[in-house]
């Protein structure tokens, strides 16, 4: 019994499993290629959503920065306290997409 990786989960299972006990991927009936096909899929579409959070994240950053420069509201204010809570959250949210992004494993194994 050898140990392959789940193409959608990458966890490691049986290759004699038809599907993944993790993530109820079915392998079954699936070749090598196909195996690694579905992997570079699966890859793609999680870098696909990472990447359109991150530009989420930079749109309300933008906003909110956009927000404080043409309104200015008093930094006493709730509105200011709403646009510096916005601007730090999405920064934050924006890099930890980023950073997930290059954790992406570009090859199988
Ligand atoms: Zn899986």
């Amino acid at each position: 019994m050898a140990l392959i990786e789940c193409p959608s989960c990458t966890k490691r299972i049986s290759d004699k499993s038809t599907s993944c006990p993790f993530c109820d991927f079915k392998l079954a009936g699936l070749s090598p290629q196909d195996q690694d096909r579905e992997w570079q899929r699966i890859q793609q579409e999680k870098k696909d959503k990472l990447l359109s959070q991150s530009m989420l994240a930079l749109i309300i950053a933008i906003g909110a920065f956009a927000y404080m420069y043409l309104a200015q509201p008093y930094p006493e204010s709730w509105q200011a306290q709403v646009a510096y809570g916005l601007i730090i959250v999405s920064v934050i949210w924006f890099v930890a997409n980023r950073i997930r992004l290059l954790l992406i494993k570009k090859k199988r194994r």
